[in-house]
């Protein structure tokens, strides 16, 4: 693919491969046996999740959330709305939440807290990405792809005005 000359490649399109299946691995021997549902989180995670499901060698269910948040273009607020819910009850079941980045926390903890009033059997959260740094409250990721500084990414799923998602790599926009 024609790179733009603004992009900086943080994590190649054969590193994410490598640790999406490492991801994979992990969650298929921890759910052995168990009713799996992978939520994944709309739009950022969809590429993510579609190779992730992949990687996971287990009857599985998909399904997806779709959150807006009331915060500018760049930072969340943290007053977060469901735009698309959940097609099926997660009652249950075992659920692993599977986002692209999770920055401040605020978000997530939202969606959390949120899932836990469905009455699912387990909760955990699957992330690409972390920005340690920028954390205003705290997350329990159970599966993390890397932890990055304090920088913008695009690519792999996640967007700058809609744009970039379709990139194989996750680069930072100088
Ligand atoms: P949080 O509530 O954790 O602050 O925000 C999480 C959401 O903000 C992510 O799901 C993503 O949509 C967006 N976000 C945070 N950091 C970045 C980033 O570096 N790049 C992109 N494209 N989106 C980001």
């Amino acid at each position: 693919m024609k790179l733009a000359e603004n992009l900086n490649v943080l994590f190649s399109e054969e590193v994410l491969q490598a640790r999406v299946r490492i991801l994979g691995a992990q969650i298929a021997s921890d759910y052995q046996g168990r009713d799996l549902v992978l939520v994944g989180v709309l739009k950022g995670s969809f590429i993510f999740l579609a190779d992730l499901a992949r990687a996971i060698d287990l009857p599985l269910s998909i399904d997806f959330v779709g959150l807006s948040s009331y915060g500018d273009a760049t930072e969340t607020s943290g007053v977060v709305q469901i735009t698309t819910d959940l097609t099926r009850p997660i009652v249950g079941k075992d659920v692993v939440v599977v986002e692209d980045i999770v920055d401040t926390g605020l978000t997530m903890k939202y969606l959390l807290e949120n899932l836990e009033t469905r009455h699912p059997r387990s909760v955990r959260v699957c992330s690409l990405l972390t920005k340690p740094s920028r954390a205003r409250v705290q997350v329990p990721v159970s599966y993390l792809g890397f932890s990055i500084e304090d920088k913008f990414v695009v690519g792999y799923g996640l967007d700058r005005a809609g744009l970039y998602r379709n990139l194989p790599f996750v680069a930072e926009v100088k």
